[in-house]
């Protein structure tokens, strides 16, 4: 039998006698009455206490966040006592009897939603903070989401399977967690970085369409968006298409919109390539929500005689590009604009610029950089005075990262971002290599199971610089919150692939062996996708950072400040792994 929490009480219950337990979240204390807010995870019941309960005068001792047993009878309040923020709101509680169950000290920190305190304090005492309001919101929002996913996928004929986390390296490109092996001296489990070859394997095993809400591991610096251990939508089918994956994991997360936060999404979701992405933001996870496009001014500059456009053109992919910021003139000082540049040479770009738009010309240091284009630069940019123009040299690839980058940071500083937009966008035709300049050697864009359009080794060998993947990835608000892909199922092109990346035979056959030879029995043509559950839930909850929907997340060099983990251990346990430390 469903529960009814303190929180969920209303008209329903009046006029019932109820016994209820909860934390004291407030209490007003007038001496010959008094108010107790009594707190569970679904909000908050008033409660009201006079001289008629033999308990009255323990009230007064109440210290907040102690829990107390109240029975009493459930009343309506009067209409003009109605409290509208609360869902009981409606009713209180008039307490015949009260008990302390369990006293609190007094707290390391306010819980009450608007004091402001510090990260540290909340991790160390996270039980206390999913107290409050809003972490226990978020991790109901979290519980909501991964329902919703259950019950589609569930829906959809997938099986649910465990794969497991002391497993053997995966190559997703992260560093992998260690565990070493007490039964089997010298060696190392990983912590699996995500089950991706498990789950082809699932679907050579014969169980088509497998799903996991599994935790992966991966030892990388860490970020906002980013933590060591993380939990993935894990998805795989066979005899699918590319489109058939792409629509479901869409129908998925509609429904997962509609029952988590009461909003739908009708449009089908937009879709652009991977290329266009990075041509018109600058980004392969664009944000959507707001304009500020990258403009190439290659063509129109090719026959400039100013001197670093000319030198920026002359080298290898030289481009020069734009972005117009609308009525931006006046709205940077001079220090701005040079932390704005600061940031931007750190992409490797070789110079960068703003003009005003001023009587209709390309106005301030830059007049006479566009005397010939001046016209062609303002419509290709759709300029007009008061409008800032930010350009930018280099290398085409270098150029469009400043510039995604830039774009964002003008979008925050200008508040261009409808925070209430849900953006979805599906990025697609990935190349299926990218070139790795420090390893000299290629490496896979997606992971190295990935399927490439062309048919056969022989094509893959040929061009592998400009072969194209059966890859997508789906973007939020310019986060990237899954991605996935066609994968190859025939050894022959998997060796092709595993060569490509530089791999020679026996290198693969020591790490792949079992896996190339699993292709060979009867293996179906398969494809899937991962989402990253933690930040899904972030952006939905409209949060900045995937801790704030971790019930127990680490801290940004990968500590439990509550645990405090990692932690050294014992001299016999090190001796059991056989682990002398340096
Ligand atoms: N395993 C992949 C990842 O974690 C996702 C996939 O291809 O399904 O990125």
């Amino acid at each position: 039998m469903s529960k009814i929490f303190v929180g969920d009480y209303s008209l329903e219950q009046v006029g019932k006698t109820v016994t209820v337990q909860g934390w004291v979240a407030n209490i007003r204390d007038h001496g010959k009455l008094a108010f107790i807010e009594l707190r569970d995870r679904a909000g908050i019941l008033q409660v009201f206490v006079d001289e008629s309960s033999a308990d009255f005068d323990m009230v007064h001792e109440l210290k907040r966040e102690s829990i107390i047993e109240v029975t009493g009878l459930l009343v309506e309040r009067d209409a003009k006592f109605v409290n509208h923020h609360l869902k009981s709101g409606q009713v209180e509680l008039k307490a015949e009897k009260i008990k302390l169950i369990s006293q609190s000290k007094d707290l390391p920190f306010e819980l009450d939603a608007y004091s402001h305190t510090g990260d540290e304090i909340r991790q160390k005492y996270r039980y206390l903070d999913l107290r409050r309001e809003k972490m226990t919101s978020n991790i109901m929002l979290r519980h909501k989401v991964t329902t919703a996913i259950r019950e589609y996928l569930n829906s959809e004929s997938f099986v649910d399977i465990e794969t497991p986390y002391l497993t053997k390296s995966t190559p997703e490109g992260a560093r992998d967690f260690l565990v070493p092996s007490r039964l089997q001296k010298n060696q190392f489990y990983a912590l699996p970085q995500s089950p991706q070859m498990l789950k082809q394997l699932l679907m050579g095993a014969g169980f088509d369409r497998y799903y996991q809400i599994v935790r992966c591991f991966r030892d990388e610096d860490l970020r906002g968006d980013r933590q060591p251990e993380f939990t993935q939508v894990d998805l795989e089918m066979s005899f699918v298409k590319q489109e058939d994956i792409q629509n479901l994991v869409e129908s998925m997360l509609k429904e997962v919109v509609k029952k988590s936060k009461g909003i739908e999404i009708e449009d089908k979701f937009p879709e652009i390539s991977y290329d266009e992405a990075m041509t018109r933001f600058g980004s392969d996870k664009p944000d959507t929500r707001f304009g500020l496009e990258l403009v190439d001014l290659t063509e129109i500059e090719k026959d400039s005689k100013i001197l670093f456009i000319t030198k920026a053109l002359k080298e290898k992919n030289g481009s020069i590009q734009a972005i117009n910021l609308p009525q931006g003139s006046g709205k940077f000082s001079n220090k701005e604009l040079g932390n704005i540049k600061q940031a931007m040479m750190e992409f490797g770009i070789t110079s960068f610029a703003t003009a005003p738009v001023e009587d209709g010309i390309i106005s301030g240091g830059m007049k006479s950089t566009f005397k010939e284009s001046n016209a062609q630069v303002l419509q290709a940019l759709d300029a007009k005075d008061g409008d800032l123009i930010f350009f930018v040299t280099g290398r085409k690839d270098k150029v469009q990262q400043a510039l995604g980058a830039l774009r964002l940071r003008l979008a925050k500083k200008l508040d261009l971002i409808d925070p209430t937009k849900l953006n979805f966008l599906w990025v697609t035709d990935w190349p299926l290599l990218e070139y790795n300049e420090e390893e000299g050697r290629y490496q896979a864009m997606h992971h190295p199971f990935t399927q490439a359009t062309v048919g056969s080794a022989d094509e893959l060998k040929a061009s592998p610089e400009t072969v194209k993947s059966y890859a997508y990835d789906i973007v939020l608000n310019g986060y990237e919150i899954g991605g996935g892909s066609l994968r190859i199922h025939e050894r022959d092109m998997q060796e092709a692939m595993f060569q490509l990346l530089g791999m020679d035979a026996s290198d693969y056959e020591r790490d792949f062996g079992f896996f190339l030879e699993a292709l060979e029995y009867g293996f179906p043509p398969h494809g899937g996708l991962a989402l990253g559950l933690d930040r899904l839930v972030m952006l939905l909850a409209g949060e900045e950072n995937i801790r704030e929907v971790m019930a127990f997340p680490k801290n940004g060099v990968g500590r439990d400040l509550m645990l405090e983990s990692p932690s050294s251990v014992d001299e016999y346990q090190l001796s059991d792994l056989n682990i002398a430390l340096k």
